[in-house]
Parts: structure tokens; C-alpha cells; sequence
């Protein structure tokens, strides 16, 4: 099983990677920003999450932890994950770390995209113009990116001094960072290079 976690601003292009990464690899793609959005527009919890959303602050722990954990055991026999936006602080990087435990499994690698935030605020403004999203726009961006050096930079500590995580340029063209996350992930998991190269 191949765990992953995919870090980086907003605009970095985790989402992207994720996707590729998921398909190359066969893994499940969590995405925490998705699953909330789901249950934003369907769910009974829609209102507290576009609120939150909205103001591009974090949703609170107990709810994102819960919507998580159970995604994951939804998908206990699969090839792995691959976590986009969570966790994002220091909270739920334990919470996951205990209930990963509790299942025998673990997370193998941290891929952490890294961009400025000029280049970061440029990408997001040029997603909104088809994301539908509405947390792409210019102030919330910077509410955004500030949670982000706040709450979730510090989780990049966390996961360097368990050696899991990777430095990546998020600043290229989305198939070299694509290329350079591969290779990280080719030279860590032998038995993994069979089934990609056989997906390419
Ligand atoms: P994203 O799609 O990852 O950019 O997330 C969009 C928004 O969803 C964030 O600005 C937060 O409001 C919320 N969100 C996503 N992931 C989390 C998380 N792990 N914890 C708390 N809030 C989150």
C-alpha cells in the first residue's frame, strides 16, 4: 500500500498532481477541499462549510477529521491514498497518523509543492475564471495563503523530522513537476515501478 500526502499553497497544483498521481499509481485521491465541497452543496453541514469556505479559513477539525476517516474506511483493500489538503495543521496530521495506526498502515511520503505567493495568487486567479469556485477570488486568496503559512507550514517540521518529506518546484510546467514527483516516488517503492510503467 503507497500513502500519500500532497502539500502545498493553494494555486500549487496539488489537486493536479493528485490526480495524476492517482491514476499512475491506482490510489485513492482525497481531497478535503472536495469532500467538503460535496457536502456543502448536498449535505446538512453545507451552511457551517460555506461559511468557513467563504472566509478562507479552516472548517473545524472535529468535522473534516470525521468526513475523513470515513472515506478511508470505505477503502481498506485498495493500492493507498493519496491526501490532498489534509491534514492542514498539526491536529489532524495526529488525528490521521493515530487512525492510520489503528488500520497497521502509515504514510510513506510528503511531497511538499513549493510557489510563491505571487505566482500562487496569479494561478488561482486564472482557475476562477472556470473553477466555479467561490473562495478563487482576490481577498479570500490572501486569507487563504495567510492560513496556510499559519496553521499549515508548521506540518512540514512535522513530517521532516519523521523523514518523510520531499521537496518539489511546483513552479514549472505541470508535466515536469509531475516527472519529478514520479521519480521520488520510483526510487522510494521498487515494487511500484512495475504497475506504473505498465500505466504510461
Ligand atoms: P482546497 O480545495 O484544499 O483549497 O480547500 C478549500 C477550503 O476548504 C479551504 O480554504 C478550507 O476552508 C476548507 N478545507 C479544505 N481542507 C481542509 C482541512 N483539511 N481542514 C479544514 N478545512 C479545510
Amino acid at each position: 500500500m503507497l500513502n500519500l500526502l500532497i502539500f502545498g499553497p493553494p494555486g500549487a497544483g496539488k489537486g493536479t498532481q493528485a490526480s495524476l498521481l492517482a491514476k499512475k499509481y491506482t490510489l485513492n485521491h482525497l481531497s478535503s477541499g472536495e469532500l467538503l465541497r460535496q457536502e456543502r452543496e448536498n449535505g446538512p453541514l453545507g451552511v457551517k462549510i460555506k461559511k468557513y469556505q467563504d472566509a478562507g479559513q479552516l472548517v473545524p477539525d472535529s468535522l473534516i477529521i470525521k468526513m475523513i476517516e470515513e472515506a478511508i474506511k470505505k477503502d481498506l483493500n485498495g493500492n493507498g491514498f493519496i491526501f490532498d489538503g489534509y491534514p492542514r495543521n498539526l491536529h489532524q496530521a495526529k488525528a490521521l497518523d493515530r487512525f492510520l495506526k489503528t488500520l497497521g498502515k502509515n504514510i510513506q511520503i510528503v511531497l511538499n509543492l513549493k510557489l510563491n505567493s505571487k505566482t500562487a495568487t496569479e494561478r488561482i486567479l486564472l482557475r476562477s475564471k472556470t473553477s466555479g469556485r467561490s473562495d478563487d477570488n482576490k481577498k479570500i486568496i490572501a486569507s487563504r495563503l495567510q492560513v496556510y503559512r499559519q496553521q499549515t507550514t508548521p506540518l512540514l517540521e512535522y513530517y521532516k523530522t519523521q523523514n518523510k518529506l520531499k521537496n518539489i518546484d511546483g513552479s514549472p510546467a505541470i508535466k515536469s513537476v509531475f516527472q519529478q514527483i514520479s521519480e521520488i516516488i520510483k526510487n522510494r517503492f521498487s515494487p511500484f515501478r512495475k504497475k506504473a510503467a505498465a500505466n504510461e
